[in-house]
């Protein structure tokens, strides 16, 4: 047998893991969007411009913006021209995403259902690949990094945007506060769903601290790696080029 993982605050099996974050995605899609706003207070939208901006994509540069969910990344990069692949293990969520990029009018982005662990694509096909708010989802996380130094080409760059934990005294209590005590009521009441964001709070709680993190990066190849803390680490940008 497998050894367990943390689902949440919980130990489950590997596979019963990514069947239970295929399950919190299922029933979270159609309220992502405004869920993220209501929990996040539209900081979201900024720490996502922040992170696109550190990408820099270019026009015609190809892009896979892994753990895609409803587009929100992949709408950016697209509107500076790059050529993106949306690629999430969800079903629910990339469909929530075509939806958007229709009323939008936005076209030509590519939309794959995909395990970042085990990628149906080439080696070395993406300038960039990148991950935001979705690798501490993934089940085998050192896995999904080693895919993705795969199917960059030499020289091309991953980043990765994720909560952590923020050093700034008081200010990360504070914050325990509000996502212990509020983040699952918010559930409950806008999205009749109080176990996801349950499930979101301890999730993120869970998630490696910004140098084990760079660290579990660099053991996937990757070099010139680094990161930049938002909010004294509440959320991080995480890089590093394959070379
Ligand atoms: N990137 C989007 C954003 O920033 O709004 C969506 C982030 S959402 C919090 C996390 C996404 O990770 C979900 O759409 C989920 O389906 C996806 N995900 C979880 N495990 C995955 C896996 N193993 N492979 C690919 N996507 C996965």
């Amino acid at each position: 047998m497998q050894d367990p993982v943390y689902f949440g605050d919980e130990q489950v099996a590997p596979e019963e893991k990514t069947q239970r974050v295929h399950g919190v995605f299922a029933s979270v899609a159609a309220r992502y969007d405004l869920m993220n706003d209501l929990m996040s207070g539209g900081l979201h939208r900024l720490w996502k411009d922040r992170f696109v901006a550190r990408v820099a994509p270019r026009r015609a540069e190809r892009i896979l913006d892994m753990a895609g969910g409803t587009g929100d990344i992949a709408f950016r990069m697209a509107a500076k021209g790059a050529e993106v692949t949306v690629a999430d293990i969800n079903e629910h969520m990339l469909e929530v995403g075509k939806d958007r990029a229709k009323k939008r009018g936005i076209e030509g982005l590519a939309w794959r259902v995909e395990n970042a662990e085990t990628l149906g694509l080439e080696d070395a096909q993406f300038d960039a690949y990148t991950i935001a708010f979705g690798i501490r989802n993934v089940t085998d996380i050192p896995a999904a990094l080693k895919e993705a130094h795969r199917v960059l080409k030499r020289g091309g760059r991953f980043y990765c945007l994720e909560f952590s934990t923020s050093e700034w005294p008081g200010f990360g209590n504070l914050y325990e506060a509000y996502a212990e005590h509020l983040i699952p009521r918010i559930g409950e009441v806008v999205a009749q769903d109080r176990d996801s964001y349950q499930y979101l709070v301890e999730s993120i709680r869970r998630f490696p601290r910004m140098p084990a993190f760079e660290s579990m990066i660099r053991q996937a190849g990757f070099e010139r790696t680094g990161y930049q803390p938002i909010l004294g680490g509440l959320v991080a940008i995480h890089w590093g080029w394959k070379l």
